[in-house]
């Protein structure tokens, strides 16, 4: 289990504000919120990019303490996907996931489905196969957490399932906490969710107590849960 418990201004300017919750190996955890509500800045933060305030724990070991190379070892991130464009292949590519660590690339191309392409140009990947390079680059570094970036904001309707049922399924072996910016996704997918704006906590909890009210205080529109046979769908109206 991660225990978070933090604080960040870059400044003057307080980006996260007492952020505090836990997350579970086994379930999904979503983080959503507007546009500039933190959400970055956390992920970085537990990836110890930045340097909050406050305290991580993992399984009761604070880790905010650790050298990089250590915290390395036991926290992977994928940050907010870029395209590519330096001329890797993709088991090259991967293999700097490793430099710190000594995982293995085959183990981590083959848990995404990536493995037949290890030798294809990551410039020739469509969007959703880099996505899952990406994934695999951060499982090679072999962390007990997985912290993900928007995943699928680049990804047309049928590629982000994809990568989302593949997220899902490497929940059930790490922690896995991914910002997503798509509602829909986070209904269908997440366990529980981390609901922040202006650096604050609104709210935390299982997925299935999640309400439209809280949506409406978070992104000041109206929202309606709308049951179908494939799951829930939020339907936003002005
Ligand atoms: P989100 O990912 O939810 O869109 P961010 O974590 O990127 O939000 O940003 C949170 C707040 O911190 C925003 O107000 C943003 O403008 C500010 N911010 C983000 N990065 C920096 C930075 N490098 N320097 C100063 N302010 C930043
Ligand atoms: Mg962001």
């Amino acid at each position: 289990m991660m225990r978070v418990e933090v604080s960040f201004s870059y400044g003057e300017r307080k980006a996260l504000d007492g952020v505090d919750f836990s997350a579970d190996k086994g379930r999904l955890l979503a983080v959503i919120g507007p546009n500039g509500s933190g959400k970055s800045t956390l992920l970085k933060c537990i990836a110890g990019i930045l340097k909050p305030e406050g305290r991580i724990e993992l399984d009761g070991e604070d880790i905010t303490a650790l050298s990089p190379r250590e915290r390395a070892k036991l926290v992977s991130y994928v940050p907010q996907s870029s395209f590519p464009e330096f001329d890797f292949t993709v088991e090259e590519f991967v293999e700097m996931g490793t430099y710190f660590t000594g995982g293995s690339v085959e183990r981590a191309l083959k848990e995404v489905g990536m493995w037949e392409k290890k030798s294809e140009s990551v410039l020739k990947l469509s969007g959703g196969e880099y996505q899952l390079v990406l994934i695999a680059r951060a499982l090679a570094q072999g962390g007990r957490v997985l912290l993900l970036d928007e995943p699928t904001s680049h990804l047309d309707v049928n590629h982000a399932l994809e990568v989302m049922g593949l997220i899902k399924s490497l929940s059930r072996e790490r922690i896995v906490v991914a910002v997503l910016h798509d509602l829909n996704l986070t209904l269908r997918y997440a366990d529980d969710v981390l609901v922040l704006k202006n650096g604050k906590v609104i709210w935390f909890g299982p997925t299935e107590e999640l309400t439209p009210d809280v949506l409406q205080r978070v992104y000041g529109i109206k929202f309606e849960f709308v049951r179908g046979n494939s799951g829930t769908a939020v339907v936003p109206s002005l």
